[in-house]
């Protein structure tokens, strides 16, 4: 029996990848165990910003002592990192034995296996050639069939529904290492959504780089909003979200699922807006003006009044001016999102941005990033704070991180917040008043719970 430890970094994306290669490893009889013991290391790895790239490279180098004594662990690169560096990781560290792209999944347990062929009788490693699973076709993909069981949160999942994109944004590396988009059969996405919550499952997240232009390359009609009212309708599960949605394809009948089935169908909704700038929207091909994501939003909320709306922001684009700033500085005062995603830009090679001369000085970009998360972090906490006194259908499904004592779950609106509460109610549904508002997260007492 093989052991093997999976570590993973990055979106929710790769917790579903990473959830789904355990469950299948765990069903042909690998055990997973602590890193120190493993005989496999999969690091499944982001390469969305450089800061989540380091942070593999950096890991990497620690397997070197225990690979000269032990030649153990073997170590797999997995996820979108895999397709942009794993050539480089594999050349430079010889304990990297397999690199596999987010395209092949469904061929990795097969793969992997290989790495550990019985007849050679060694302790580990195996044979000594890498094995790379890294095709140039952008738009093949090779699912990994069957619904992550072996996870690490019992009562909450994830389900791709699509892969890849196309939208090509001047700043982001997906279409290249994640490849083109394509939607998963409905079918097969609501088999995995009743098989998940037959096990157990509450909650589930439908995620996708762009989950509301599912379907756009079937040729039946089927879309975003047929799924979401199929999934509230014939799959039995209790919560479902969904992230991301692009702001170009966001179109009323998505809000009008989510008014239908209102009890199923979260309403939260991640509208990445990237810029308030309409000559940096354009510059980063996103395909919509702040007048049109201005319509988006009204739309949105008229009809959902208690919705939760986050969003994406880049400071500091190729090109953005303090004037470009200030758009995006007005666009957050304006649109009070309850939580932003800032980042500072940070090049990604190959992607249109990064081969502009006209980069902003890294100094420049902090100062920008710094003055907005000060900005959002008040807007936040007075949305957080207007909320004391409310009361929230909750789903208490993990420890709070803060403290023991302590357990955590999310409003509808997708609001993290934390009660005092024993183990017990874990992966319980109660009803939780609002007692105090904080920049992050809202604290609550529990008032009722459900059967
Ligand atoms: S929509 Fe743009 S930012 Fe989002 S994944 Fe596609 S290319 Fe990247």
């Amino acid at each position: 029996m093989h052991r093997f430890a999976l570590k993973i970094y990055g979106c929710q994306m790769n917790v579903y990848d990473g959830d789904k290669i355990r469950t299948t490893l765990v069903d042909r009889g690998w055990k997973e165990s602590a890193e120190d013991e493993a005989d496999l290391v999969i690091l499944n790895g982001c390469s969305i910003r450089d800061k989540a790239e380091q942070k593999v490279w950096s890991d990497l180098g620690r397997f070197a002592v225990r690979w000269a004594n032990e030649r153990k662990p073997a170590v797999a690169v997995t996820g979108c990192i895999a397709q942009s560096v794993g050539r480089r990781m594999a050349a430079r560290f010889p304990w990297v034995r397999f690199v596999s792209g987010p395209r092949h999944i469904g061929a990795v347990p097969d793969a992997l296996e290989r790495l550990f062929p019985e007849e050679n009788g060694e302790k580990s490693g195996g044979k000594e050639e890498a094995i790379f699973l890294l095709d140039d076709d952008p738009r093949a993909f090779l699912e990994l069939p069957g619904a992550p069981t072996e996870r690490v949160n019992r009562w909450r999942a994830f389900v791709t529904i699509a892969h890849g994109c196309d939208n090509f944004c001047s700043y982001c590396i997906v279409p290249y290492v994640r490849g083109r988009f394509v939607s998963r059969s409905a079918e097969d996405i609501l088999e995995e959504i009743r098989t998940l919550a037959t096990d157990g499952v509450l909650e589930i997240t439908l995620l996708g780089q762009n989950v509301n232009s599912y379907g756009s390359d079937f040729s039946n009609g089927y879309g975003f909003s047929s799924l979401l009212r199929d999934a509230a309708v014939r799959t039995g599960v209790r919560l479902l979200r969904f992230v991301t949605s692009h702001p170009r394809d966001f179109t009323p009948d998505i809000v009008d699922a989510m008014a239908e089935h209102a009890d199923i169908l979260c309403p939260s909704i991640n509208l990445p807006i990237q810029s308030g700038s309409d000559r940096i929207l354009k510059m980063m091909n996103r395909g919509y003006t702040l007048e049109q994501y201005r319509a988006a939003v009204s739309s949105i909320r008229d009809r959902l009044p208690d919705v939760g709306l986050t969003t994406d922001l880049i400071v500091g684009h190729p090109g953005e001016t303090d004037e470009d700033f200030e758009c995006s500085v007005r666009a957050l005062r304006e649109f009070r999102f309850d939580l932003v995603h800032s980042a500072a830009y940070s090049p990604r090679e190959g992607t249109s941005a990064a081969a502009r001369e006209d980069q902003i000085p890294r100094d420049v970009k902090m100062a920008r990033l710094n003055e907005i998360n000060s900005i959002q972090s008040v807007i936040a906490r007075e949305i957080n704070e207007s909320l004391v006194g409310r009361r929230f259908r909750v789903l208490l499904d993990d420890a709070a991180p803060r403290g023991e004592g302590l357990l955590q779950g999310r409003t509808p609106s997708d609001k993290v917040v934390l009660v005092e509460s024993g183990e017990e109610l874990l992966g319980r549904f109660v009803s939780v008043e609002i007692t105090g508002g904080e920049n992050w997260c809202l604290n609550g007492r529990v008032l009722h719970v459900e059967n």
